[in-house]
């Protein structure tokens, strides 16, 4: 069977991460969270106080820094470890929500994560969601989906993700924190944020998850389908 690329775009907390990963477990394809990747540069850099303007203290730090995703096979989670420790809990904290566009928006940051992903990618068969999965890193890719809710919708969802963390936040702070990363994420020099020409959009506010799921998979099916086509041609 032809292995394609699934690329997710869109909006932060609006859905794009629970809906990629069961649509990866629906293909056997591995999940890729690039938020995930750019969430713990952040939390090295704000550990080890780590400079925002000096290119070359940045470059540095990268050097320094590896990360990868480990199965957690209790919780049936992939989990993300910076140097060799687990940060999934740490990363989704609001203090690093608060600095991680900032950094997102550096180019040598980019241009290290960027690579990474790509080579993640190198042999198709992957789900990937972020912002320029569909623009930068696989602009080739045969499924783009760019994702978007309701923005109260969206601050409601990510309020829950954090209270079953047993992080209690305001409704109102959430949603400022997603109103300025959506600002800075889509205002950025390098990759912002915007939809790929070729990206089908997807408006979730009055879709259920499973909804959501079985849309994606029926395209990435259309488009395997497509591909099995062309190679028997
Ligand atoms: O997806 P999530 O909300 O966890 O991503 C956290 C932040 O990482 C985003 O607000 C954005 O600034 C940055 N990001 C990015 N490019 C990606 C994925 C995430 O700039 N591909």
């Amino acid at each position: 069977m032809p292995k394609i690329i699934v690329a997710i775009d869109g909006y932060s907390s609006c859905g794009k991460s629970t809906t990629a990963k069961l649509v990866a477990r629906q293909l056997n394809y591995p999940y890729i969270d690039t938020g995930a990747m750019y969430r713990a540069v952040t939390l090295y850099f704000l550990q080890n106080h780590i400079s925002l303007t000096n290119p070359r203290e940045t470059q540095q730090a990268l050097n320094n820094i590896h990360i990868s995703f480990k199965r957690h096979a209790e919780l049936g989670r992939n989990d993300t470890y910076l140097n060799g420790l687990n940060v999934e809990d740490e990363i989704r904290k609001m203090y690093v929500s608060e600095k991680v566009s900032d950094v997102s928006a550096i180019a040598e940051v980019r241009h290290a994560l960027v690579a990474q992903q790509q080579r993640m990618g190198k042999t198709k068969g992957i789900v990937m969601d972020g912002r320029d999965i569909g623009t930068v890193v696989f602009p080739q890719a045969e499924l783009k989906i760019f994702m978007t809710a309701d923005p109260l919708i969206r601050a409601q969802r990510r309020q829950m993700e954090l209270l079953e963390k047993g992080e209690t936040v305001g409704l109102a702070e959430i949603a400022e924190n997603l109103k300025m990363r959506d600002y800075i994420d889509t205002h950025r020099a390098e990759s912002p944020l915007k939809q790929a020409e070729d990206a089908i959009y997807v408006d979730n506010s009055l879709m259920t998850l499973d909804e959501q799921v079985e849309l994606v998979v029926r395209l990435a099916d259309e488009q395997i389908g497509l591909s099995l086509r062309r190679s028997a041609e």
